[in-house]
């Protein structure tokens, strides 16, 4: 039996209720199905189920009960009509790209990028005949100048890592629509508690589940979330004939991990903004970057884009550059030294010389990815220990 949603719940609700099923067992919590395929009771009831003409599943890279409850689950949150799920969340942008570009067309995107996106976009599209421009992601026009009649897709992540600056996605919406192309956001950095792209002109959202979905640093996953036809047909079928599905363990520790998403997504909020506010009277720290302060150039368009809240990352630069920013780090001894982001234990990195060492460091100053500047993920212990944590490394620089 599928338990059915009601539309007018909020995204809390769905995130608890949406994509239930339950067996005969009576099972309060959804069951787990570990299996690769599905059998039948006659040749017959196969041979109908692999022509299409009987629904329901044949083998689990194709569809799992498992997987299909996460989908669900996400599609109701997003506000998306279909939902695929995939290995990771690199598997996701390209099962987007592939089920939905062919040689020649060419893509628009932020310069701020996740660096592995950058990776797939320039060495493997790019040897597919499929070309990228790069773009300063708060520039509506200069997005607008780097269309041309082969665009297909435009591609965002907002708000951007390390220095969160805010794409506007209405902006760009009308922009795709106007010239026949896609917009794509990756949600990531939001997730569907804080903004719902799809709501404000997106065609197509994608996730790496691994961050802020599960939120607790355990699995590795992805998905995609659009209309019936481009994701429900074309990005599933790419799916079930190559392969980077997600795995039924995966997708229940997913499916359970969104039933705390919008209470914990509102924590990770409630923190960041504390942070941020007391670093900005820290004297070492010369700038901080978190939407939700007065003092961000976009903070308007992020309260209207991002209703549920500014997010988990706040990034700051120190006024001592390189050697205050490794001081900081190493000082630090309750905060995790990583480079991944959206986990319940905070985490500081500095971008300059790890997310961000492939660019040159000139496109690095360019791009405002200075020697001082740390990144901060702000977990789920009290706030009160992050900034202590964080204080005797200034304290000392
Ligand atoms: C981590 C990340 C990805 C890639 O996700 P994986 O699950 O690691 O493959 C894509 N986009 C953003 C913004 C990310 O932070």
């Amino acid at each position: 039996m599928d338990i059915d949603y009601d539309p007018d719940w909020g995204t809390a609700t769905r995130g608890v209720r949406a994509g239930t099923h339950r067996t005969a067992e009576g099972e309060h919590s959804n069951a787990i199905y570990m299996t690769s395929s599905f059998v039948f009771d006659s040749a017959e009831a196969c041979a109908a189920r692999f022509a299409g003409d009987e629904p329901g599943n044949i083998y689990a890279r194709f569809t799992n009960p498992t997987v299909d409850a996460f989908t669900q689950r996400l599609a109701a949150m997003e506000g998306g009509e279909a939902c695929v799920a995939t290995g990771s969340g690199m598997a996701a942008i390209l099962a987007t790209c592939l089920a939905t570009l062919s040689a020649g067309d060419h893509i628009v995107a932020s310069h701020t990028l996740f660096g592995s996106t950058i990776g797939l976009f320039n060495n493997y599209l790019g040897k597919l005949g499929i070309t990228t421009s790069y773009v300063a992601p708060d520039d509506v026009s200069a997005w607008e100048s780097a269309i041309t009649s082969s665009t297909r897709m435009l591609f965002v992540e907002t708000p951007s890592n390390p220095l969160t600056e805010i794409v506007d996605l209405g902006a760009l919406g009308k922009l795709a629509e106007a010239n026949g192309a896609c917009l794509v956001v990756d949600n990531c950095f939001c997730t569907p508690a804080l903004q719902r792209p799809l709501e404000l002109g997106a065609h197509i959202v994608t996730h790496s589940a691994t961050k802020y979905i599960d939120g607790q640093g355990r699995a590795l996953g992805g998905a995609v979330v659009g209309d019936a036809d481009v994701v429900g047909d074309q990005v599933f079928r790419f799916l079930r004939t190559c392969g980077p599905s997600m795995s039924p363990f995966n997708a229940w520790v997913f499916y359970k991990a969104l039933e705390t998403l919008e209470i914990r997504m509102q924590a990770h909020c409630a923190s960041a903004m504390r942070l941020a506010q007391w670093l900005e009277s820290q004297p070492g720290v010369s700038r901080v970057y978190y939407p939700g302060l007065k003092s961000h150039s976009q903070h308007e368009l992020a309260a209207r884009q991002q209703p549920g809240g500014f997010g988990g990352i706040v990034s700051f630069e120190l006024s001592g550059g390189r050697e205050a920013a490794f001081g900081l780090i190493n000082a630090t001894r309750m905060l995790s030294i990583t480079a991944n982001l959206g986990d319940t234990r905070s985490t500081i990195v500095h971008p300059a010389s790890t997310t961000h060492s492939r660019l040159a460091a000139e496109d690095r100053e360019r791009a405002g990815i200075r020697d001082g500047l740390v990144r901060v993920s702000v977990g789920l212990e009290n706030v009160e220990d992050i900034i202590a944590d964080l204080w005797r490394g200034l304290a000392g620089g």
